[in-house]
């Protein structure tokens, strides 16, 4: 005679959050265990998003294309990839090449995500504000707090999580420019203002993600501080003419921000994580966050 089984309820898994750290940790969940039942909230609308293209690396692409195969054949239609990075002060370019990356434009690899959630069975709520994260711990087994720098969750925890958050003097802008760059470029311009670097990769066949960034003295010293997103493309578009061809950069919902770095003494609390930015932040010139949020996704 054999003994039923105990029955078991299906996990229920609560992802607060729709970038990429939340859909793809959603997704692979789902994946490991179809039975799961996996809900995210997304305050935004589905097509709603800030940036331009997001890198990532040939070792985090690896981790990608063992976890999920579908996902890695979706980004590797769309990925634009180089392997040198060029330094340019003082008019001397130093390159370093073998340096594997890919990039893609952060819209489109939340398309692949949103595709890949739908199609594993994963409730996508998109334009609706996640319940606080303490309401969802009582009714799921886990929550996932994939809810970006301003974590609410984080700050609705703090005393548990213990987040230490410094922001930086310095001043950046993310912009784009019509064309694709053959390398990661970085410029260093000494104007008369003061040391204004740009930090630029391609992510699609006519298009380049363009980071502007100084000291904040430099930043209003340059007037850049009265500048809309406009005037600011405009006026980094003529400091960086060289770098860019004489091309113009544009903006998307673009502003002036100083970088924050995330640090939390705990990435748990009770069943609910810390995932991507609400976690740990890593300035940009040292490692994409959209990186290290599907790194995280994939621990
Ligand atoms: C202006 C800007 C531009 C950037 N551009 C680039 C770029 O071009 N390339 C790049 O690699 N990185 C870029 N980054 C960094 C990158 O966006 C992050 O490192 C990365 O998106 C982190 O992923 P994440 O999933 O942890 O968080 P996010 O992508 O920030 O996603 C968090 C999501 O949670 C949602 N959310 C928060 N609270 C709630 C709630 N209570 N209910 C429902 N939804 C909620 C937010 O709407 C958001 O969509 C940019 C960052 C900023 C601020």
């Amino acid at each position: 005679m054999t003994t039923p089984r105990p029955h078991r309820n299906p996990l229920r898994i609560a992802v607060i959050g729709g970038g990429p750290g939340g859909l793809y940790a959603a997704a692979l969940l789902k994946r490991l265990d179809p039975t799961r039942d996996i809900s995210l909230w997304e305050r935004n609308a589905r097509d709603d998003t800030f940036g331009f293209g997001v890198v990532l690396s040939d070792e985090t692409l690896g981790g990608i294309e063992h976890a999920d195969p579908i996902v890695h054949r979706a980004l590797q239609d769309e990925f634009i990839r180089w392997d040198t990075i060029d330094i340019v002060h003082r008019g001397h370019t130093l390159t370093s090449g073998g340096h594997g990356f890919a990039a893609l434009g952060r819209r489109r690899l939340l398309e692949i995500l949103h595709q890949r959630c739908t199609s594993l069975g994963v409730h996508l709520r998109f334009r609706t504000e996640a319940p606080p994260a303490a309401e969802l711990a009582a009714t799921h087994d886990l929550v996932i707090a994939a809810d970006g720098v301003h974590s609410p969750t984080r700050a609705a925890h703090a005393d548990a999580f213990g987040p230490r958050i410094t922001t930086h003097r310095c001043r950046y802008i993310w912009l784009a420019t019509d064309f694709a760059l053959d390398a990661f470029r970085f410029d260093i311009a000494e104007t008369e203002h003061g040391v204004m670097q740009l930090h630029a990769y391609p992510y699609a066949p006519d298009a380049s993600t363009v980071i502007v960034e100084m000291r904040e003295e430099v930043w209003r010293a340059a007037g850049l501080d009265e500048c809309d997103e406009q005037q600011s493309a405009e006026r980094c578009a003529k400091v960086f003419a060289d770098a860019l061809g004489g091309r113009p950069l544009r903006g998307n919902n673009s502003s002036w921000t100083a970088f924050r770095t995330v640090v939390n003494d705990h990435w748990s609390h009770g069943n609910t994580v810390l995932l991507g930015d609400a976690a740990h932040t890593a300035h940009f010139s040292i490692g994409s966050g959209t990186k290290l949020a599907v790194e995280d996704a994939l621990a």
